[in-house]
Formats: C-alpha cells, structure tokens, sequence
C-alpha cells in the first residue's frame, strides 16, 4: 500500500487495480488519499487465492487456528492507535469510539479463538451395532461484503468465525472505509496466517460487491448494509445455493412505560442514538412513550441534546459527521418530510451543522421529532442518522403494535419497573435481541445477533455464528 492509494490485499500481497476512486474524509470533505477500484479480476484473484489457502488451512487443528486468531487479537491491541485514527477518518466517528470499536475487533479474534477449542460434534445412540457420529465441516471460501458504519467490528464479526471453524476468506469493505479492513489483513499475515486465508479486495458495491455475490467459487456470504443490496446478493448466492447471512438494518424501538426509570432511559436512548451519528443499524431510533412520562422524557433527552459537541472525529466530540454528504443529504431528506407532516414537530436540531464553519462537512444536529405519525416515512423507514422519532401511547398492546408495526424487526427495549410487564412485553416485540432497562450491552461479541423480516436471517456473534460457517456431516460406521 502507497501513502496514497489504498489498494487490494491479495494472498499476502498489495494488489493495485487499474482503476482508483477518492477516499473522501467527512469531517472536512478533503482527500484522504486513492482506493484501487477492484472487480472481476481481482475478486477472482482473491477467490482462487482462498480456495487454494483453504486446503491447508481446514487441515490445521483447532489449537493451531486458535493460537493465530489470537496472535492476531494481540496485534490489534497493538495497533489500536494507529487503525483508530485510520477508522475515525474514513468513516467520521469520534476518535474514543474508534478505538473502541478497535478493541471491539480485537475481542472478536480473542473470543472466536477461545470457543473454537471446544466446538464439537455429536454422539448419536441410534443402535448398539452403529457407530454414529456428527463433524462440523468448514464450508470452504466465504465471503463478506460489509457497510461502512463499524467497519473493523464487522471485520471481526465476519472473519473471525469464519476462519476459526477453517474457511478461507474474502471481505469487500464499503467504498468509504477501506482503509482498517487492508491494514487488518495486513497484521494477520504479520500474526503468521498463511497467505490467502484473509483476502481484502476494495472497490464499488456494483463492482466489486456484485462481482463477489456472483463468483462460483464464494461457498457462503455474509452482508452488512441496506435490505435494497442485500435482497440482490441473496438473489446472487441462490442462483448457485449459497447460504447467506443477511444483516440488513432496523427501526428499533424503546417502549417507555408510565413507571419507568425516566431519567435513566433518557440517558440511555440519547447516548445510543449519538453514537455512531446514529449510522447504526441497531440503533434505537422510534421512542414509544406513555403519556404519563412524556413530557419528562422529552425534555431530558433534549436537554442532552442540547449539551452535544459536534466536530471532526479525530477530535473526539460527541457527535461526528455523518459518512458521507449523500448520507447527510438521506438524513436531510427524512426530517424535510417530517417539517412538512402536520402534526410532527421538531423539539430541537432538524438541519445539517457546520462546526467551527467547516462547510464541506457531512454534519447534522442531534434531533428530537415528536407527535410522529406511525404510518409516515420517518417512523417506518432507517434514517440513519442522529434522529429520533416519538409516538405517543396510552395502553400496553398499543405499544406492541406498534412496536411491531414496521417492516424491520432488529432490537427492542423495554422500560419498566414491573418485572411481569417486562418479560410479557420482551416475549411480544420481533427482534433478534431485546433489552430491558438497557440498551446494546457494549457490542456484544457473545451474543447471538440478527433479525426478523427485513432485518434479514441468519444470526452473527456468539457461539451460534460457527453454526453459519459449518455445515453437518454424518458418518454412520456398522460396528
Ligand atoms: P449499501 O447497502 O449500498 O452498502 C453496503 C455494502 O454493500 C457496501 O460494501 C457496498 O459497497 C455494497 N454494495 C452496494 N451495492 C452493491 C451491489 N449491487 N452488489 C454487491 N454489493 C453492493 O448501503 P449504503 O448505500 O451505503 O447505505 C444506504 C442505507 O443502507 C443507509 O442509509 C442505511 O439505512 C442502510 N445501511 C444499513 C447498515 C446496517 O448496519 N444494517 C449499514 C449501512 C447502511
């Protein structure tokens, strides 16, 4: 890789392309410098590199794995400052959850490196005179194309389990954030992967991203981004009977009760809003309130709003930019439409921001719409952004409807101090996780983590994720 162009990272070497595109840094609109605009060609190369990897490396033991995946967690820690600054430029984040999400990443590899030890298979009693028993086979080579929201989290999600359980892989990060997947890449074949186990390849979504869907030699794909995309890589991996795992966003919602710990839950939806410029697929972006607490709720969460730094994210504020202007311009777009709803209003934020009079920035203020109407776009399609919508409720089975009441079913939250209520509510709302009195527990590596409906399939994280990258081999022996 030259200081200026980011290029492909290939069976443990740099691989330019013919063609480049610009890295644009959204806390200013500058250059960050030149990714190598991959597609067919490398994705092949990247591929064929994998499936040759992959016949040594699904030989190697469990502990041999184990020991690499957690070489490679130790140098993450290593380079935390360095893939820190890399991913808070690329993608706009502030610094601190930078570095978070390089521990994040870290945790991954260390994790996956752990529980692969103890991954087995099955026993079967059939009959006194058989002998059966089950493996848990590696697919082969699997493929990740991931958004540009937590790309080193997702790195780790995707990579980690995929080559603990002796799959080779191939990543495409986003366009906007290529920059930690190459490094990344780069310590694993430091850490001593053999070259083509972990494959970068970096380029456009229809380009690059397509050609990876559709190559034959892809055995399963997992994908990070909008329901749009990942309806056609489905479509792609089911012409040739490729599993997939799809991760494909939400309209999460907190159900705010009347004897709720007000206080707590408003700081709580803020800051998980905040984060990430609310560019988080698990976001909690709709708050359904009782009547009885709203107006509380309303004004600490405003009041919170009201206190935010926003800036550049390397200068660690509270709230960076959002990815891109075309992002910011989505954001802009909901909360127009939201302005011209008669009953919406805009408690606080609802334009774009310049901090300190950067003008090529891609901010936008932290903002609080409420009396939303179930049925409009802002409360039934992903923002993306630093919004949250309000709807107010009056019984418990009209918070569940409309909780339930969008095409996404992600996470939940509930808040309330009766534990009867909590466990009712929890069991009713769609969501591959539910929370009560919290929301996100840290990044949850060991939690099992994917969605209902237009959410997409197939769970990510935890010890269920091996499961994604395996499939079950039966042997039966006549004794
Ligand atoms: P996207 O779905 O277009 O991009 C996600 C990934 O898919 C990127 O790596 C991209 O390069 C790739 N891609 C794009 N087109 C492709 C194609 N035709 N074939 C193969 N790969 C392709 O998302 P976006 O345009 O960056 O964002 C749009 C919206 O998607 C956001 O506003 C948000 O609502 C949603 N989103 C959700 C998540 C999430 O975490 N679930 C992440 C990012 C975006």
């Amino acid at each position: 890789m030259s200081d200026q162009v980011t290029e492909s990272y290939i069976d443990g070497a740099s691989v330019s392309s013919a063609e480049t595109y610009p890295n644009i840094d959204p806390s200013t609109g500058a250059t960050l410098g030149d990714v190598a605009r991959a597609g067919d060609k490398e994705i092949d190369q990247a591929a064929t590199a994998a499936r040759r990897a992959s016949r040594g490396w699904r030989a190697t033991t469990p502990e041999q794995r184990s020991d690499l995946l957690s070489a490679l967690a130790g140098l993450i820690d290593r380079e935390v400052e360095t893939l820190a600054r890399l991913e808070s430029e690329d993608s706009g984040k502030p610094l601190a959850q930078a570095r978070n999400d390089t521990r994040v990443c870290a945790r991954y590899f260390r994790f996956y490196s752990r529980v692969i030890e103890s991954y087995y298979g099955l026993s079967i009693p059939l009959r006194p005179d058989l002998h059966v028993y089950t493996r848990r086979e590696p697919l082969g080579v699997a493929g990740s194309i991931v958004a540009w929201n937590y790309p080193m989290q997702l790195f780790g999600r995707g990579v980690a389990p995929a080559i603990a359980t002796g799959n080779c892989t191939v990543l495409k990060p986003a366009d906007e954030t290529p920059r930690t997947a190459v490094y990344l890449a780069r310590l694993a074949t430091e850490a001593g992967f053999p070259p083509g186990v972990i494959n970068v390849v970096t380029g456009l979504g229809p380009e690059a991203g397509a050609a990876l869907a559709a190559h034959p030699g892809i055995d399963h794909l997992s994908f990070v981004g909008s329901t749009e995309v990942g309806s056609l890589i489905a479509g792609a991996a089911a012409r040739r009977v490729a599993p997939v795992t799809l991760e494909l966003g939400g309209k999460s919602a907190h159900l705010v009760f009347g004897d709720a710990d007000v206080e707590r839950a408003a700081t709580v939806i803020a800051n998980a809003i905040l984060q990430n410029a609310g560019q988080t697929c698990s976001a909690g972006s709709r708050v359904l309130v009782h009547e009885r607490v709203h107006d509380e709720l309303l004004q600490r969460i405003a009041d919170r709003f009201a206190t935010v730094s926003i800036g550049p994210g390397i200068s660690d504020p509270d709230l960076g930019p959002l990815v891109s202007r075309k992002q910011q311009d989505r954001v802009r777009g909901y909360v127009e439409s939201a302005k011209e709803a008669r009953e919406a209003a805009i408690v606080c934020g609802g334009t774009v921001a310049e901090p300190d009079g950067i003008t090529g920035g891609a901010y936008f203020a932290p903002t609080l719409i409420d009396g939303v109407d179930p049925a409009a776009k802002i409360a039934s399609e992903e923002i993306f952004g630093p919004v949250l919508t309000v709807t107010t409720f009056g019984a418990e089975d009209q918070a569940v409807a409309l909780a339930n009441g969008t095409d996404y079913a992600l996470m939940g939250a509930v808040w309330t101090k009766d534990l009867a209520r909590a466990h009712r509510v929890a069991a009713q709302v769609d969501g591959g996780q539910i929370y009560v009195n919290t929301y996100g527990a840290g990044g949850g590596v060991e939690l099992p983590f994917g969605g209902f409906r237009k959410s997409g399939y197939g769970r990510e994280k935890g010890v269920e994720a091996l499961d994604a990258y395996t499939a079950t081999k039966t042997i039966v022996v006549q004794l």
